[in-house]
């Protein structure tokens, strides 16, 4: 039987996917702010610590899986949106990678977003500055900003730099070394009370409702499948991929842009 952490499990595509684990025979540690196993607050440096530390005791240093899903979007404050999007994944992804690793063979699939490829207008120095843990450039660059539109720059930036965090980590020595697969789910527009958040917002929502996806709005539940897929062990050959599931957002805006050329 397999023991799997997932945060973000009270609610929409963590509750889909705990549900969807269970169902198959696997043991779940959700963690949330609440309706969770291990309730910690991962927007602050306690809060990932005690989830940390929590989430290791009850798997007995030992992780079959991992599903880092805890987030949260626009109109939330972009420093909230920062600190639980990109430093609370972070925290989980760095503090259980050796349980995972103790497991032998372990896959983790973050949620990320198709929000990374999507955003317009995302600063390079945004994405940089995620990824150097550099809050400070971090607040100067969205504080310039300024609300509301602040919160979609932090969005886009705090999911693309964990997407780049993990193709980075995906193919070392500690993660695919160890018999870690890492992978990324990017979802498009997901029915679930993260996006009812945006829709209901006057600033957010005629923005929301502007996206083109071809097949209509998705169900937390067909996110979920993917991401049990992605657990599974039909998946072990994927290392590093970002697997794009957004009803064809993405296809209509970046048409040709993927897959890129390369020249060496
Ligand atoms: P949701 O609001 O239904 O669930 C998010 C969960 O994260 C909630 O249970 C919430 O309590 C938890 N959470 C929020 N802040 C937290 C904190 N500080 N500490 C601990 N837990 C916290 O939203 P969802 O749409 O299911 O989102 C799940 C993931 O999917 C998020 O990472 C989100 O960014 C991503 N995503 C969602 C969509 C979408 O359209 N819904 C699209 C792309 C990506």
């Amino acid at each position: 039987m397999r023991t799997i952490a997932v945060s973000g499990s009270a609610s929409g595509i963590g509750a889909a996917t705990r549900q969807m684990l269970e169902q198959a025979g696997d043991t779940v540690i959700g963690i949330d702010l609440a309706n969770a196993e291990v309730i910690a607050d991962l927007s602050s440096a306690e809060g990932r610590a005690a989830a940390v530390a929590e989430t290791l005791e009850r798997c007995d240093g030992r992780l079959d899986g991992l599903v880092p899903g805890a987030g949260v979007g626009p109109p939330v404050p972009a420093g909230l949106i920062a600190e639980v999007n990109y430093f609370g994944s972070l925290a989980l992804l760095e503090g259980l990678r050796p349980a995972l690793a103790a497991a032998g063979e372990a896959q983790v699939v973050q949620i990320g977003s198709n929000s990374t490829t999507l955003t317009p207008n995302l600063p390079d120095e945004l994405v940089a500055a995620f990824l150097s843990e550099d809050r400070d450039t971090i607040t100067a660059i969205l504080d310039q900003a300024g609300p509301p539109f602040n919160s979609s720059l932090s969005y886009g930036a705090s999911k693309t730099a964990i997407t780049r965090w993990c193709r980075r980590n995906a193919i070392t020595d500690d993660w695919a070394g160890q018999g870690i697969r890492l992978n990324v789910i990017a979802p498009g527009a997901v029915q679930t009370p993260l996006l009812k958040g945006g829709d209901d917002d006057p600033d957010f929502g005629p923005l929301t409702a502007q996206l083109p996806i071809p097949t209509g709005r998705g169900t937390p539940e067909q996110i979920a499948s993917w991401i049990t897929f992605m657990l599974s062990p039909a998946s072990r050959f994927a290392c590093g991929s970002v697997v794009f599931v957004d009803g064809g957002s993405d296809a209509v805006i970046r048409t040709d842009d993927w897959p890129r050329t390369f020249t060496f």
